[in-house]
């Protein structure tokens, strides 16, 4: 089938949820994708900040592999070792100590606000329910994330939504503060905003949310399904910031491509749920948490997160270098391989011009792209990728 076969049919066929760029890969190896013409594009976008591996990473084929030819699926109506020993490896590298798996971020988001809903009346009473999160946060697109992500454009057309959600505005501290009362169970937050455009929260912000939450003996969620699995340099975000969520969730890169979700809890926490309380019949199959399993052991390696680090320092060294060459770029933001550039021009035609060039890209929002490259990415291929945008950028 040629590109426009497959556009026609998927228009034909699928309902129009995506706009999509005009390209079908068909292949990927490390850091490139080829599409269906033999084209190679390096790609910058790693799937959404899932193909931490890159494609094809010959241990995660092994693994699935194998796995496929041996137990896919049974269910949780039995005992699973691939999700005992995934979760005990979760529990020993993270502050946590139980999890529950699901198969993707939204679904790990309403685990967490699930469990901090159920813990919040019975340790705070009946109507300790709400959950607070911030403007221009994404947190999924289940009706409930939907309340929850503070995005109109998220909202839109899908009233009503659930209750119980209420959003104050990003790096406003006193705002929390003053929303904070006895109907709230807990407070969820990105470390970095992901699809708000690679934001950072102000200096000790995160820290001050962490006392306010004490003092108010309120959840912190932090919602790692985009800044963890080593995407900003360490294998959580919060390990950085001197902060302990009470629970977190991860997906994207946990599978490598895999699809799986997982909400993780302290002890405290993680003991509210019982038996028939919350459930997923996909959840945490053997399959998923092999694949998992063998990402957290090549990512959780010191060195292998000493390089990310690396690789993002010469890449904001690279980006602040074309600033330099440019008027375009307005602003850089990053930690680890977690990038956005604010541009003082429209996005997205930079990215359809870089696609055309053989990079791949991608703009969370109107002015600004954002990298979440594979976290194997060398640095000539970081200068490779530097030479397509600076010609971009030209135009
Ligand atoms: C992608 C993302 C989600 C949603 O994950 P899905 O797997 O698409 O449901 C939730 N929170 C954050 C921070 C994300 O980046």
């Amino acid at each position: 089938m040629s590109t426009q076969d497959i556009i026609n049919l998927t228009n034909k066929y699928v309902m129009d949820t995506y706009a999509r760029l005009p390209v079908c890969f068909v292949r990927g190896a490390g850091s490139y994708l080829w599409d269906a013409d033999g084209k190679k594009y390096l790609d910058w976008v790693g799937g959404i900040a899932v193909n931490a591996l890159g494609h094809s990473h010959p241990a995660l084929v092994e693994t699935v592999s194998r796995q496929a030819a041996t137990l896919m699926h049974t269910s949780n109506l039995f005992f699973n070792a691939e999700q005992a020993r995934l979760a005990e490896r979760l529990c020993e590298l993270s502050f946590a100590d139980k999890v529950f798996f699901c198969n993707s971020g939204a679904e790990a988001n309403e685990a967490a606000a699930k469990l901090a809903r159920r813990w919040g009346k019975e340790n705070r009473g009946e109507e300790c329910f709400e959950i607070i999160t911030l403007e221009g946060s994404f947190h999924g697109r289940t009706l409930a994330m939907v309340a929850a992500t503070g995005q109109e454009k998220v909202q839109k057309g899908f009233a009503p939504l659930p209750e119980g959600f209420r959003q104050v505005p990003f790096g406003d501290l006193s705002a929390v503060e003053k929303s904070i009362g006895k109907q709230t169970c807990a407070v969820m937050v990105e470390p970095l905003l992901g699809e708000g455009g690679v934001l950072l929260h102000p200096e000790a912000y995160l820290s001050e949310l962490k006392k306010l939450c004490q003092e108010k003996g309120v959840l912190l969620i932090f919602d790692e399904i985009q800044t963890g699995m080593g995407r900003t340099g360490t294998l959580f975000a919060y390990e950085q910031m001197g902060v302990v969520p009470d629970v977190m969730t991860l997906a994207k890169a946990l599978g490598g491509g895999f699809p799986i979700g997982a909400c993780l809890a302290s002890e405290a926490i993680g003991k509210t749920f019982h038996p028939g309380q919350h459930a997923s019949t996909f959840g945490g199959n053997q399959l998923a948490c092999a694949a998992a399993r063998t990402v957290l052991g090549i990512i959780s390696d010191a060195n292998f997160l000493e390089t990310v680090r690396a690789t993002g320092n010469f890449f904001e060294a690279q980006l602040k270098e074309l600033q330099t060459r440019t008027k375009k770029i307005q602003a850089i933001r990053r930690k680890g391989l977690m990038i956005g550039v604010d541009l003082s021009v429209p996005a997205k035609p930079v990215v359809e011009m870089a696609l055309k060039e053989g990079l791949i890209l991608n703009n969370p929002r109107e002015n600004t792209l954002r990298f979440v490259p594979p976290l194997i990415l060398k640095n000539k291929q970081v200068q490779e990728g530097i030479e397509i945008l600076e010609d971009v950028l030209k135009e």
